[in-house]
């Protein structure tokens, strides 16, 4: 992952700052101005950008940077600062439940990655604490998705429960639950449909399966690629199923940076963790001080 162009014109604002010999107010006016334009350039949402300008401006102005020793510094690290705080300030891990099996719900659309990315929380969470997870293969309107989770699967030794395509999702996810429970299986990842765009019927369908399960984690997968629409999306699902987290995918694709910046502030979910490659061991925990720093270089 690189946002080289964001990195690049922040870098560039702070350069200037940085050769003048003394910081002035409307120096400080120009920085922001430019601050702005990077964020906007990048796909961050408006609003997000805007109330972002304000807070360092008057961060900046609170501190009195212009008074001080190394303004230019002290804005870099205003910035850096505000930024970590916008993407949620802290990792945050994954929720657990008090008594096995702790359920996590897939959701997203269709090609966002919510198959890989559940293969790939499987195997994190057998690496990590040999958990042993089963999958719930809930999605049942293309055939094609329940032999990629079996794929997916086969490659981390992971067991799938599964009903072909004839058996309504809700019922084979409840099902699926028993079965879990009878081989103490400590995770359940319910593979849950994805569509092209959300629509009325599927969202029907996943407050179904959360209402029965009352999943401990129901977690949004998006492609950071999709920009200022990952964001929609992340808000459209979160109005209907309250999310707990989100996964941000493709990040290694990803060269403006526009969602991992908007989707905490627009919905005040967590970022969980981010897929950087299609390999299975291409999760990485989300830490927002980390991000903020790779975005200022
Ligand atoms: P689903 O329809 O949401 O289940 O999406 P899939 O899991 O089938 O993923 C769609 C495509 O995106 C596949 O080709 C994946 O290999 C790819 N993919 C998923 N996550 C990532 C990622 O983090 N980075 C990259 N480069 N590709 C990914």
């Amino acid at each position: 992952m690189a946002f080289e162009g964001l990195t690049d014109r922040l870098q560039k604002a702070m350069e200037k700052l940085r050769r003048k010999p003394k910081v002035t107010e409307a120096d400080l006016r120009e920085t922001m101005r430019e601050i702005r334009l990077a964020l906007l350039e990048a796909d961050v949402n408006f609003k997000v950008v805007k109330d972002f300008v304000k807070t360092v401006r008057e961060k900046a102005a609170g501190a009195e940077v212009l008074k001080g020793l190394n303004p230019a510094q002290q804005i870099v690290k205003i910035v850096n600062e505000e930024l970590t705080k916008l993407m949620g300030e802290e990792a945050v891990p994954l929720n657990k439940a008090p008594h096995i099996p702790t359920v996590i719900m897939m959701v997203g659309l269709q090609g966002a990655g919510k198959t890989t990315t559940a293969g790939k929380l499987a195997l994190r969470l057998k690496n990590e604490s040999h958990a042993r997870p089963m999958f719930i293969a809930a999605d049942v309107y293309r055939p094609a998705a329940i032999t990629q989770l079996q794929q997916v699967a086969d490659q981390i030794d992971v067991p799938v429960f599964e009903k072909g395509t004839d058996v309504d999702p809700v019922e084979i996810v409840r099902e699926g639950m028993d079965v879990a429970k009878k081989n103490h299986n400590d995770y359940v990842i319910i593979d849950t449909a994805g569509r092209l765009q959300i629509d009325e019927q599927l969202m029907d369908e996943l407050a179904n399966i959360k209402e029965l399960v009352n999943p401990n984690e129901i977690l949004l997968v998006i492609d950071s690629m999709t920009g200022q629409n990952a964001v929609n999306t992340a808000q459209g699902f979160d109005d209907k199923l309250d999310i707990t987290g989100v996964v941000l995918t493709k990040l290694d694709g990803d060269t403006r940076g526009g969602a991992a910046m908007s989707i905490r502030a627009v919905t005040g979910k967590p970022i969980k963790f981010v897929g950087e490659g299609e390999k299975m061991e291409d999760l990485d925990v989300f830490h927002p001080d980390r991000m903020a720093s790779r975005i200022l270089g």
